[in-house]
């Protein structure tokens, strides 16, 4: 069995909410395929919409038909990485060429996207469940999306939605961002914290909300993954959706980010780790 069968045989087994889509905010749609979310999201308005991550490899099929299914024909105005994990881009490339759409993401993640740096090898030892254990079979990049990507603006905006801005919240990678659109306080928060715990495979079949750290086996800086999610509860989000688990509003996503901050040392990082 080749890693590719492996890797396809594990994420198999967590596809349960598979090709379904959840309702945000306005404008704003989550769409789960496999294990990760990716978010679509409409300028109020006007025909214009962006795409917000690209899943696994193979996903496009599924993303252009649901992009039809909320647009039309038209095309998005850009295609938006959080952070440049494969879970997040596997289809990036693909469609970005499919749509003629440029790509951007933080400068800080270039490294891994232009094909200069793989990530740091998962952990393995993280601990939480299965997915950590096969983690290492995760590809690590790095990727190669020169002809595309661009640098999101050093100003905040976020090309093609006016209505929201780009922030930083690394930890989980170096260049890894949220976005969030002030007027209604929606949040997408990607990897930040996720609201299912990623490491368990009987949580994510489960898809139970309960907000987690973000996942274990690939975040870099556990210090700065901490001050990222202090970051976002202060913005004090109404919505929030992330790379991992079912969107999350109004008073439980309030306390559960506050939990996740008091309970971060003890339950959220891998034991191993310390955070300096
Ligand atoms: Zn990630």
């Amino acid at each position: 069995m080749n890693e590719e069968t492996r890797q396809n045989l594990a994420l198999g087994l967590i596809s349960v909410r598979d090709n379904q889509s959840s309702p945000v905010a306005p404008g704003v749609t989550q769409l789960t395929l496999k294990f990760v979310n990716v978010c679509f999201v409409a300028e109020p308005n006007s025909r214009r919409w962006v795409l917000v991550d690209a899943a696994l490899p193979k996903q496009e099929k599924k993303i252009i038909t649901w992009a039809k299914r909320l647009f039309g024909d038209q095309a998005p105005t850009a295609i938006i990485l959080t952070h440049g994990h494969f879970d997040h881009i596997g289809s990036a490339l693909t469609l970005s060429r499919h749509w003629q759409v440029p790509m951007y993401a933080n400068v800080l993640e270039f490294p891994y996207l232009t094909g200069s740096m793989p990530y740091p090898p998962a952990d393995a030892a993280a601990g939480g469940g299965v997915i950590s254990r096969i983690s290492p079979l995760f590809s690590r990049g790095p990727f190669h999306f020169n002809e595309v990507l661009s640098p999101l603006p050093d100003d905040g905006s976020v090309p093609g939605l006016d209505s929201w801005r780009w922030l930083p919240t690394p930890g989980h990678t170096p260049g890894h961002v949220s976005l969030f659109r002030e007027d209604d306080k929606t949040l997408i928060a990607g990897d930040a914290f996720v609201t299912v715990q990623q490491e368990s495979l009987h949580q994510v079949i489960l898809q139970r909300t309960r907000l987690s750290g973000p996942p274990r086996y690939f975040t870099q800086d556990w210090g700065q993954a901490f001050e990222s999610i202090r970051l976002l509860a202060k913005l004090n989000p109404a919505m929030a959706t992330t790379g991992h688990g079912p969107p999350v509003g109004g008073s439980l996503l309030t306390n559960e980010l506050e939990r996740v901050l008091n309970h971060f040392h003890d339950d959220h990082m891998p034991k191993h780790t310390f955070m300096h």
